[in-house]
C-alpha cells in the first residue's frame, strides 16, 4: 500500500515489516470504531519498586495492540501514528479508563496496588477537554486522584507550553501527580523541569543501560539524580535489566526502580497475582 503523505516521518520500519503507517492508521481507526475489535487492545502493567522497602509502590500502565494478522504491534510504532492522526485522544481515554477501572478492581479485592502511572502524550494535554475527561473518569471509577500519576513524555516538542501548564495545574489542584518521562533524552529536559508542575522525573533507560561500564553515562545519571532531588522531585530509574546496573544505581538513592530485572510488563491478571504475593525485591 502507498504511504499517505499526511504522515511526515519515513515509514522505513513499517515497510521492512510490510506495514505502512497508512495501514497502521486504518487498522487503529477500525479497532477504535468497531466495538468487536476493541479486544485487540489491552493494558499491561509494570511494577515500580520502592528503593527502600523493595516493595511494589505502584504500576505503570502500558498499552498493547494484538493484531489478528500482524501479531503484537509495539506502542512505539502505533502511538506516533495515533498522535499524528489525532486518534490518541480516543486511545488515551480508553487506556486511562481501563487502567483506572483495573486499579479500582484490585483495591476492591483487598489488594494494595499503590499508585497508578499512565502515559499521556503532549498532544492530549493540549486538548481543552483533557482535564475534564480525567476528572470524569476518576469519579466514574472512584479512584483517588492522589493515586494517579500522569507520565508526560518529552519526546515531542510542546509548542504551547502555557496551555499545557494550565491543564496540569488544574489536575494537580485536585491531587493528580505528574512525572516527566524519558528524562534526559528529550528536546528540552531542563526547560520542561523548569516550567512544568511535575513531582517526579523518570531517567531515560538509554542512560541506565551503560552505567556499569560508561563513566560518562554514570556521571550524567548522578548529575540528573542530584539535580532532581535538589529541586524536590522524586526520581525513578527505569529500564533496569542487569544486577550491575542496580549496583551502580544503589548509591544514588533514587526513589523508585523499574525494569525487567524486577518484572516485565504483565497482563492485568498476572499483575493482580503478583500484587497478591506482595513480593519484597532485593534492592
Ligand atoms: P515508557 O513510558 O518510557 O515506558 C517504558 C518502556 O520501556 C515500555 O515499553 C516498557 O515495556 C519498556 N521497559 C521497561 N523495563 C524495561 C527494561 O528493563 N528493558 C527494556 N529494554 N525495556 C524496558 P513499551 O510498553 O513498548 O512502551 C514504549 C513507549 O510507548 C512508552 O515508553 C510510552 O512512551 C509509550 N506508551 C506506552 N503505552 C502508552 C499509552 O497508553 N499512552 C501513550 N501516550 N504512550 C504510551
Ligand atoms: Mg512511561
Ligand atoms: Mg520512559
Amino acid at each position: 500500500m502507498r504511504d499517505d503523505t499526511t504522515f511526515q516521518r519515513p515509514a522505513s520500519a513499517e515497510r521492512r515489516r510490510g506495514v505502512s503507517r497508512q495501514s497502521l492508521a486504518t487498522g487503529l481507526y477500525t479497532v477504535l470504531r468497531n466495538g468487536l475489535r476493541r479486544d485487540e487492545l489491552s493494558v499491561h502493567y509494570q511494577p515500580r519498586i520502592d528503593t527502600v522497602s523493595g516493595r511494589i509502590k505502584g504500576c505503570e500502565a502500558l498499552v498493547r495492540w494484538h493484531h489478528p494478522h500482524l501479531g503484537m504491534i509495539e506502542p512505539e510504532r502505533f502511538i506516533p501514528v495515533a498522535e499524528e492522526t489525532g486518534m490518541i485522544t480516543e486511545l488515551g481515554e480508553w487506556v486511562l479508563f481501563n487502567a483506572l477501572a483495573t486499579h479500582r478492581q484490585w483495591k476492591e479485592t483487598g489488594l494494595k496496588p499503590g499508585g497508578l502511572a499512565v502515559n499521556v502524550s503532549p498532544r492530549q494535554l493540549l486538548e481543552p477537554a483533557f482535564a475534564d475527561m480525567v476528572e470524569r473518569l476518576l469519579e466514574a471509577t472512584c479512584v483517588e486522584p492522589g493515586d494517579l500519576e500522569l507520565e508526560v513524555t518529552e519526546s515531542t516538542r510542546l509548542d504551547n507550553i502555557d496551555q499545557v501548564v494550565n491543564t496540569m495545574l488544574r489536575l494537580r489542584d485536585i491531587g493528580v501527580k505528574f512525572a516527566l518521562d524519558d528524562f534526559g533524552a528529550g528536546y528540552a529536559s531542563l526547560d520542561y523541569v523548569r516550567k512544568l508542575p511535575i513531582g517526579a522525573v523518570k531517567i531515560d533507560q538509554s542512560f541506565i543501560r551503560n552505567i556499569p561500564d560508561n563513566h560518562k553515562d554514570a556521571l550524567l545519571v548522578k548529575g540528573m539524580v542530584n539535580m532532581a532531588k535538589d529541586l524536590g522531585l522524586k526520581v525513578v530509574a527505569e529500564g533496569i535489566e542487569e544486577p550491575a546496573q542496580l549496583d551502580a544505581l544503589r548509591p544514588l538513592k533514587c526513589n523508585e526502580f523499574q525494569g525487567f530485572l524486577f518484572s516485565r510488563p504483565l497482563s492485568g491478571d498476572q499483575a493482580m497475582s503478583l500484587l497478591a504475593q506482595a513480593p519484597a525485591y532485593a534492592v
